[in-house]
Parts: C-alpha cells; structure tokens; sequence
C-alpha cells in the first residue's frame, strides 16, 4: 500500500480543557473537510485511556491513568474509516515517575493541548478489516 499526497494546509490549535482529546480532533477535523492528514500534539491530560494491542489475542489492552501526565509525544494520521474521519494516534505521556506510551483512545481528558493538523491532498485511504491482524488497516 503506497499513496502520494500534496501538503495542503497546515492548522494549529488548541483544545479546551476538559475536551476529550480524540473528539475534540476528530470534530475539528470533520468540520473543516479534512480527509487526509498528519497530526502531532503536545500538552497535559487530566486522565488518559491508551491501549496496546495484544497480537495473540487479536484485542485491545486498555491502559488508565487517573492522574494528571504530560503529554511527551502525540503522532498520528486522519484517514476514512466507515466513510468518515478517523483519527489514528499513538501516544507518550508522563509524570515525575513513570512514562507509558501507546494507542489513544476516547476518554483523554484534556488539561491542555495543543495541535499541528497538516491538511493533505490525494487518494482517500480507508480502514477495513484485515483478517490477518485483526486490525481496521488501509
Ligand atoms: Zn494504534
């Protein structure tokens, strides 16, 4: 699978806090048309839900944090799932003593957060089920 893109426009933001981080992107980007992108993220979480895929058991493994961390790194990309946007991301957050790092799901609650949405343009990439995975993949 390989697709060549035109870099189209490239957004910063913020979300508010106490926004959920994945809606809170995923509403930005449905509002402004954006099909295709790339995405990174910096700023604080008031609670996290992250997941790492457990490739035996073809599932999810949810990860809680209750507690406030940084978020250290947030890199990702927005294609079509179902006919719609779909954000991707993977994360790294942190605090004084730990790091965990992972899939993010819904349920970040955002402290603070702020955005770089690069807008593309070319073939739209949509996720499906890959029997071989289990995974939604292009
Ligand atoms: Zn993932």
């Amino acid at each position: 699978m390989d697709a060549v893109y035109t870099l189209e426009r490239l957004h910063m933001g913020s979300l508010r806090k106490g926004e959920d981080l994945v809606q809170g992107l995923t509403q930005f980007v449905q509002t402004k048309g954006i099909r295709m992108g790339i995405l990174w993220a910096i700023g604080a979480l008031e609670s996290a839900r992250l997941a790492y895929y457990d490739q035996k058991k073809r599932e999810y493994v949810q990860i809680s944090i209750e507690d406030g961390v940084e978020i250290l790194s947030m890199f990702g990309n927005i294609s079509e799932k179902d006919g719609r946007p779909f954000i991707h991301a993977h994360i790294v957050v942190g605090d004084k003593d730990r790091v965990f790092g992972g899939h993010v799901q819904e349920g970040c609650r955002v402290f603070a957060l702020e955005y770089l949405i690069l807008e593309l343009s070319g073939p739209i990439l949509a996720r499906s089920f890959d029997h071989e995975t289990g995974l939604f993949l292009w």
